[in-house]
């Protein structure tokens, strides 16, 4: 038994993951870049008071989720629940991000929510997100979709559901709430404890909540949709036919609601059934007020983020496979370690994957060792070799083999090496 292990809900990730993540991280930075974000890092340990007064006090994260600690002044600190406060945060805080007409950022990176490990959550998980902020303009709202819809099909994941729907304004919203309201409390009998608090605090969350006596009333529960004022109905048209016109499908999912206070207008999800129940995979929605809420000007905004470690579920790691190893060399006996030794580093240096094989090993077990590393080439020398001034090149798929002079030796194997990776199967 290892004396130490990782804490519960958080894991480590191995190589056999972390190159499937870094094709996923590229790719989205490739992506990111075509649609003009830039990225950005912001801090893991922000104030507190930064996620309370944007997330809402009544939601779950809040109520349950977050880390929070004293620091050793005293001061509440937290570990970033979710990235859009702290991106929030870090645009109010630096000039050259909030002068420009429009600011469009990304990130990548972990998140920290005080989950139940049990259900299969993780207390450490991972985003990839996107804040475009600046504007009301519908466009931005279709350009956030079709990024992310995009994104996805760079990854090859297909199967997705873009789910849509529009959570309404502060001059709408609050009719809304109401008329829910009244509706779930005719029900109030058969909803779960959990829901009867949220009646009062945060009613809208309860049209999310998974119970089965929930579930029963709330397909029956008046939606946002029908509430709107003219300014968010006309905003969300425009989403719609923006949509329409980029050939992007999606659904109208009246009841779609997020787990986060300050979303209003267009809120969105992209869900699966890949992964059993119906799973959202990314989400996201404008949030007209937060840059207020938080002490800055009346700027528009919004913003996705993408769950990373669900995402890495949908992909077959068949189709990703990390750079095999490109040339093993086996040295037999000293002289041919000696000769060997620099050119593994001019190899490398040559952008050549390879590994220098143990001299005191004799050919098989180096041989055995190539085979374990999946080594495409192995190169030879003893000391017939160096007698003879060419070493041997082995091609370990087909096994043919082939001679390189000495010296010339990491010019003329780079040249057999290339050649053939090249050749087209
Ligand atoms: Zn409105
Ligand atoms: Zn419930």
């Amino acid at each position: 038994m290892p004396t130490f292990k990782t804490l519960k809900g958080f894991k480590d990730l191995l190589p056999e993951e972390s190159f499937i993540w870094e094709s996923l991280a590229s790719t989205a930075r490739e992506t990111f870049d075509l649609y003009g974000f830039s990225m950005i890092q912001t801090p893991i340990l922000e104030p507190s008071d930064l996620f309370t007064q944007s997330i809402g006090t009544t939601t779950d994260i809040i109520e349950k989720e977050m880390y929070t600690f004293k620091d050793r002044d005293k001061s509440k600190i937290s570990l970033r629940p979710e990235g859009t406060a702290s991106v929030v945060r870090a645009y109010l805080e630096h000039p050259t991000l909030s002068q420009q007409p429009y600011t469009k950022l990304y990130y990548i990176g972990p998140m920290f929510r005080h989950e139940r490990p049990q259900a299969g959550r993780l207390r450490q998980f991972h985003q990839i997100g996107a804040e475009s902020i600046g504007e009301i303009n519908p466009n931005r709202d279709i350009e956030m979709l079709a990024l992310l819809v995009h994104l996805f099909e760079q990854w090859n994941i297909a199967g997705l559901t873009l789910e849509i729907n529009s959570l309404g304004c502060p001059v709408c919203r609050p009719p809304y709430r109401q008329q829910l309201v009244d509706f779930l409390t005719q029900a109030i009998h058969a909803l779960c404890e959990d829901c009867v608090r949220r009646l009062q605090t945060n009613p809208l969350r309860i049209l999310d909540c998974k119970k089965e006596g929930c579930r029963a009333h709330i397909g029956k529960a008046p939606a946002s949709r029908d509430f709107l004022c003219l300014e968010c109905d006309i905003h969300f048209k425009a989403v719609e036919e923006g949509l329409h016109r980029l050939n992007i499908p999606y659904v109208v999912n009246r009841h779609l609601v997020r787990g986060i206070d300050y979303y209003t207008k267009t809120a969105f999800e992209l869900t699966t059934t890949a992964l059993g129940a119906q799973n959202a995979v990314a989400a996201g929605g404008r949030y007209d007020s937060l840059i207020q809420t938080l002490g800055g000007p009346q700027v528009h905004a919004i913003g996705f983020a993408i769950g990373l470690e669900r995402v890495a579920k949908l992909i077959n790691p068949e189709t990703i496979q990390p750079n095999p190893l490109m040339l093993f060399m086996a040295p037999l006996g000293e002289r041919a370690h000696m000769l060997l030794f620099p050119m593994l580093y001019a190899f490398r240096r040559n952008k050549v994957k390879s590994e220098l094989g143990d001299r005191n090993m004799n050919l098989k077990r180096q041989l055995k060792q190539a085979d374990h590393f999946k080594a495409r080439y192995v190169l030879i020398i003893g000391d017939d070799e160096l007698g003879s001034g060419y070493a041997v090149l082995r091609n370990m798929v087909t096994r043919e083999q082939q001679k390189i002079p000495l010296v010339t030796l990491v010019e003329s194997t780079i040249a057999k090496i290339v050649q053939k990776a090249d050749r087209p199967e």
